[in-house]
């Protein structure tokens, strides 16, 4: 599972096209310019109009394009924090707009900077080629010849043409051609003013730390994928912050990372690599081997003699291969019992008669996993008191206790969890470590004991 990336090829074409098209015109005109000073004077009247159109179309599509990126910023951070609706435009606050004019002049600059620098650099071509076509015709003159040959004329010529290309010479004195330079600086820009806009939106609202996006790089960036970090320096916690990332490795040019703004993020403990009985698990990601029913009760706030009609229930549930559903009152009385279909219920009947607020809802899990993304959306969204789940040998079960936890926050934090932790998994199961059902079993028992960690939620397993 990987990040959705901004998508600015389109845009990156439109200004790379437009600088090369220029840098063709130009080599057009010196190819057929005559070499003497009225043909020097008139391709360099020429060149002239091509930077000049070249500069209108870098100042438009600055315009056009910086603003674009801040808002698809804007947009992934309301997105990344469950806030809104998609709209087309969202609103863009203060911060952001100082960003974007100062974005848009810096990114006008440095394409400026290469018109003037191909402009300076023709028309010093041109020059030389006159300069140095009239010395040749003088020493025609002088050896008797009405002509310079044709090689003298040739070479003239081929160095006027390299002239147009090869403009561009970066502060590390690196040679670019103009297209690959455009293309790096403009993708490089519009990037950043994603992020930053991205970053202003979530402090803006009070939001301090962030996640770096996961695109399965193999870069030096790889090692960054998924660490949290943080937005402003004096933010709680040790997560490096942003601004003190080496650039070398990440949010490098042509960079294409993102970074998605997270309100409460995971532990820095829990960020540990995933592994087979890691977090101190045994091999089965074992957690409360010995621990009482009555201690597990206590956890959940509920009666040790509620829970003995419960679990009467639940080894009904269990060796069923579809899923089955039972809703207790915290009594112990049987309000619901219904069969879904082989992985899910249906839930929103029962929601919608009022039977999930303050009840405990259990049920079977025939491909033997913890809790699904939905069972916690259930548990937040309706109050449930107590979710459980009976799968293979284990009993897993939830509750809210005092957690503040909103449903937007547990439906992305799983999300969130379930893309971090999968390329861990798929690569536990490539080196034959572990079975995929075996790490299946691990993967979603981890999500929910992290979800529990980060949100304080009640939750245990026991094997039974
Ligand atoms: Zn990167
Ligand atoms: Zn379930």
């Amino acid at each position: 599972m990987t990040d959705k990336r901004p998508d600015y090829e389109d845009d990156v074409k439109d200004i790379t096209g437009a600088f090369g098209g220029a840098v063709d015109d130009i080599k057009r005109e010196l190819e057929r310019m005559p070499l003497d000073r009225r043909g020097a004077n008139a391709a360099t009247k020429k060149v002239g109009a091509i930077i000049k159109s070249l500069t209108g179309k870098a100042g438009n599509w600055v315009d056009r394009v910086i603003p674009k990126a801040a808002k698809e910023g804007i947009s992934r951070a309301l997105g990344a924090l469950g806030i809104g609706k998609k709209k087309a435009e969202p609103p863009v606050s203060r911060a952001n707009s100082g960003m974007i004019s100062a974005a848009s002049e810096d990114t006008y600059a440095d394409l400026l900077a290469v018109t003037k620098n191909i402009d300076r650099r023709t028309k010093a071509a041109i020059r030389r080629a006159v300069a140095d076509t009239m010395r040749a015709n003088i020493e025609a003159g002088i050896n008797g010849r009405r002509t310079i040959n044709a090689d003298t004329a040739a070479k003239i010529r081929a160095e006027l043409g390299a002239s147009a290309d090869n403009a561009i010479i970066d502060a590390a004195g690196r040679r670019w051609k103009v297209e690959t330079y455009v293309d790096m600086v403009t993708r490089t820009k519009l990037m950043q003013a994603t992020n930053d806009a991205t970053i202003n939106e979530a402090l803006g609202r009070g939001v301090l730390y962030g996640v770096i996006s996961r695109h399965g790089a193999t870069d030096a960036c790889a090692k960054w994928e998924g660490r949290t970090v943080k937005l402003v320096r004096d933010a709680p916690g040790s997560y490096p912050f942003i601004g003190d990332l080496p650039r070398r490795e990440i949010f490098h040019p042509n960079c294409r990372h993102t970074i998605s703004p997270i309100r409460n993020p995971l532990p820095e403990e829990l960020e540990s690599p995933f592994r087979a009985g890691s977090n101190g698990g045994d091999s089965n990601g074992e957690d409360y081997p010995d621990i009482p029913i009555t201690t597990h009760n206590r956890v959940h706030g509920l009666a040790d003699s509620t829970d003995k009609i419960i679990r009467n229930g639940e080894e009904q549930l269990r060796p069923l291969d579809y899923e089955r559903g039972i809703i207790y009152d915290s009594k112990g009385n049987k309000l619901w019992e219904q069969s879904g279909e082989q992985r899910r219920l249906n839930i929103k009947e029962v929601a919608d008669r009022g039977l999930l607020k303050d009840n405990i809802i259990t049920h079977n899990h025939p491909d033997g996993f913890s809790f699904s993304r939905a069972d916690l959306g259930v548990l937040v969204n309706y109050g449930v008191k107590e979710m459980r789940a009976t799968s293979g040998p284990y009993l897993h079960r939830v509750s809210l206790g005092n957690s503040k936890v909103t449903l937007n926050e547990i439906l992305s934090s799983y999300s969130e969890l379930e893309s971090y932790l999968d390329p861990l998994l798929r690569t536990e199961v490539k080196s034959g470590r572990i079975g995929i059902r075996e790490g299946s079993t691990i993967f979603y028992h981890e999500i929910v004991k992290r979800l529990a960690v980060q949100y304080n939620l009640n939750y245990t397993r026991e094997r039974l």
